[in-house]
C-alpha cells in the first residue's frame, strides 16, 4: 500500500498495511492486537529480538547519566565499543556514525583521502558490483550497482565502476591507474541473498595486494553475528582493509561504524571527517551492550547452527514446490528464490502472522533475530511453508 494523499509523509516507502505497536523477543503485535512471528528483525537490525533486556538496562542507565556531548570531548563509551570491536576483528581503528550509508560514505572518503594525502597517488576510483546495495546518500547510491536507486538523481559523483559479482576477470579489466579501492558485500543482502564465491574473494584480496588497492567490505547487513561468524569476511579467510557496520550494531538503536587497519588512521586528521550524532554516549552504550551480548551468548555459533537447520528444514518442506527454485543462506541470512515475483506470497505470509521481506526481484528473505526461540522459528517456518504450498496448489488448479 502506498501513502494516501492525506499523509504528511513523503511517499518514499511502499508500506505494508500493518501498523506494529509492540514487540518482545521475536513476537510483534499490531494495532488490532494481532500477533506476528518476526522473521525479519527490522531488516537485520533487531538481532537480539525486540526490547532485549541487557541492552535496555544499559540504555536506561545511560539515559540517567548523559545523552549527548559533542565529539569535541572524549566519550568513554566510544573508546570502549571501539576496543570491543577491534579486539574481535582485524581492524585497529573505528569511526562512529549513525547509519549504514554514513559508514560507507566514511569508507569511501577514507579510501580517497588515504590515496590522495598519504600515498599521494591521486587515485579515487572505486570498483563495486552489480546488484550491490551500499546506501542512499549520493555517493553510496552511486556505489550501489542497481540503476533503480539512481533514477532522477543525476548528476552523480564521479569515480565508481561496476563489475559483475563473482567475476574476477571483469574486476581485473576495470583496474587502472585511478583505482584506489574495491568495495563489496560478502553476501549481497538487498540484491537477493547472493554469497560471494570463496575463490573470487581470495582472488580479489590478492589483486588488492598486488595493485595496492584497499579492500572495503560492507558488513552492514552481514555483521555482528548474522552469518554465523562475528563478521562475514571471516568465512573467507581474508582481512579487509576497511569494513562497515550499522544495522545490527545497536540492537535497534541507530549506530554505524567504519573500521580500518592501523595505517589507514593517517588518512584522516582532526577536522577531515565528522558527525554530530556519531557515537553519542547513548548510541555507544547500546552498541556495547549489543556486542557484549552477542559475544557472551555465542550468538554467531547459534546463528550458524540455526541457519543450517533452517535451510535443511526449508529444503525438505519446500521440495517439489514449483514456486520455489532454491533455498540458500549463510547463518541466519536466508533466501528462498522463487520462480516468480514474491510480493504476493509475502503479503499472504504476513496475513498468516509471519513477517518476512523480499530481496532482489524473486527472493523471500528471512533474517530472524539471532536469539529467536526454536519454537517461534519452527512455527514461523511451518506457517510460511503452508502458504507457499497453498499458493502452488492454487496456481496448479487455475492452470489445469
Ligand atoms: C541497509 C544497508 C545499507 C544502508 O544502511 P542505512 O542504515 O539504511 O543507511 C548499506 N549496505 C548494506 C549492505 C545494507 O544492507
Amino acid at each position: 500500500m502506498t501513502e494516501t494523499g492525506k499523509s504528511p509523509l513523503f511517499p518514499t516507502y511502499a508500506r505494508y498495511p500493518i501498523t506494529l505497536v509492540k514487540g518482545e523477543g521475536s513476537r510483534l503485535w499490531d494495532d488490532t492486537g494481532k500477533e506476528y512471528i518476526d522473521l525479519m528483525s527490522g531488516i537485520a537490525v533487531t538481532n537480539l529480538g525486540h526490547a532485549p533486556q541487557a541492552v535496555k538496562e544499559k540504555l536506561v542507565e545511560q539515559l540517567d547519566q548523559l545523552w549527548h556531548v559533542s565529539n569535541l570531548f572524549h566519550i568513554p563509551n566510544q573508546e570502549k565499543l571501539a576496543k570491543l570491536l577491534t579486539d574481535n576483528s582485524c581492524a585497529d581503528a573505528v569511526f562512529f556514525c549513525s547509519t549504514g550509508a554514513e559508514a560507507n560514505e566514511a569508507a569511501i572518503k577514507l579510501a580517497r583521502r588515504y590515496s590522495q594525502k598519504v600515498l599521494q597517488n591521486g587515485r579515487y576510483e572505486i570498483i563495486t558490483f552489480n546488484m550491490s546495495f551500499h546506501g542512499r546518500t549520493l555517493a553510496t547510491l552511486t556505489a550501489t550497482g542497481q540503476d533503480k536507486v539512481k533514477e532522477g538523481f543525476h548528476p552523480l559523483p564521479e569515480g565508481f565502476k561496476y563489475a559483475p559479482y563473482n567475476d574476477i576477470e571483469a574486476v581485473r579489466s576495470l583496474v587502472n591507474d585511478k583505482t584506489c579501492a574495491i568495495m563489496l558485500e560478502m553476501i549481497q543482502g538487498e540484491g537477493g541473498v547472493l554469497p560471494a564465491d570463496p575463490q573470487f574473494v581470495q582472488d580479489l584480496a590478492a589483486l588488492c595486494k598486488q595493485e595496492n588497492l584497499l579492500l572495503i567490505v560492507d558488513e552492514i547487513q552481514t555483521g555482528v553475528g548474522r552469518t554465523g561468524k562475528l563478521f562475514a569476511y571471516e568465512h573467507y579467510g581474508i582481512e579487509p582493509d576497511i569494513f562497515t557496520l550499522a544495522k545490527g550494531l545497536g540492537a535497534g538503536f541507530p549506530i554505524g561504524a567504519m573500521l580500518g587497519k592501523a595505517h589507514l588512521a593517517e588518512g584522516f586528521s582532526a577536522g577531515s571527517h565528522g558527525s554530530t550524532f556519531g557515537g553519542t554516549p547513548i548510541a555507544t552504550a547500546a552498541g556495547i551492550a549489543a556486542v557484549e551480548t552477542v559475544l557472551a551468548n555465542k550468538l554467531p555459533e547459534r546463528a550458524a547452527e540455526l541457519g543450517a537447520y533452517t535451510v535443511e528444514k526449508l529444503e525438505s518442506k519446500l521440495a517439489g514446490n514449483p514456486l520455489v527454485a532454491k533455498v540458500r543462506g549463510v547463518g541466519l541470512l536466508i533466501g528462498i528464490e522463487c520462480t516468480q515475483p514474491a510480493g504476493e506470497m509475502i503479503s499472504e505470509i504476513h496475513k498468516q502472522g509471519v513477517l518476512v521481506i523480499p530481496a532482489g526481484p524473486n527472493v523471500i528473505r528471512l533474517v530472524p533475530a539471532l536469539t529467536i526461540p526454536q519454537e517461534d522459528l519452527d512455527k514461523g517456518l511451518d506457517i510460511m511453508c503452508e502458504v507457499l504450498a497453498r499458493k502452488a496448489a492454487a496456481s496448479a488448479a487455475s492452470a489445469g
